[in-house]
């Protein structure tokens, strides 16, 4: 799906350290076409949900997040990096390759029962994306689905995922 996208996405070696493929997305952002045609894409496959909130994740949730989430008639909520957010947070710690990281969302962002999307530009290891998941449930909110423009599919993101509608555009097997 829109594997013609794949032609905009930058591929930056060894960013920001040796052995890492960066996947930039700044270069389909600029393009207008290519940017209107990944929101449409993503928001084609939630049309009907009834998706009330969009929960982008700091920082490249935020440029996709907003847009979906005026596309499908939601709000849109962050979360974001410590002590980013002014009001009272709920805050999730989640484990990297060494050490770990949190992340926080406002604690009146997302009430009982309200039916959420997930966003951010792209899925690794998931451990982002499941931290993201776990702060949303637990305010009560329900994780309608997870969904990302890239996929590292030879990492186990999707696994760490079990349940969940999780969807990407473009899938990278290396
Ligand atoms: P993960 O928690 O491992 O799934 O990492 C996902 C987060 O890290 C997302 O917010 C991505 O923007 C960022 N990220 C991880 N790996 C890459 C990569 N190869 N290229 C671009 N962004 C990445």
């Amino acid at each position: 799906m829109g594997n013609e996208l794949k032609a905009f996405i930058r591929e930056v070696p060894d960013y920001p350290k040796p052995g890492i493929l960066f996947y930039d997305i700044t270069t389909l952002l600029k393009q207008p076409r290519p940017f209107a045609r990944t929101v449409d894409l993503l928001a084609a496959h939630y049309a009907g949900r009834n998706i009330e909130l969009v929960a982008g994740i700091e920082a490249r949730g935020f440029i996709f997040g907003p847009a979906l989430a005026y596309r499908l008639g939601a709000g849109f909520v962050p979360i974001r990096k410590p002590r980013k957010l002014p009001a009272p947070t709920a805050a999730i710690e989640y484990s990297l390759e060494y050490g770990t990281d949190t992340l926080e969302i406002h604690r009146d962002a997302v009430h009982p029962g309200q039916r959420v999307l997930i966003v951010d530009d792209l899925i690794a290891t998931g451990g982002t994306a499941a931290a993201s998941a776990r702060l949303v449930e637990e305010l009560g909110g329900k994780v309608e689905g997870l969904a990302f423009i890239v996929e590292l599919t030879f990492l186990p993101g999707r696994r760490q995922l079990p349940g969940y509608d999780v969807m990407s555009l473009l899938q990278y097997d290396k």
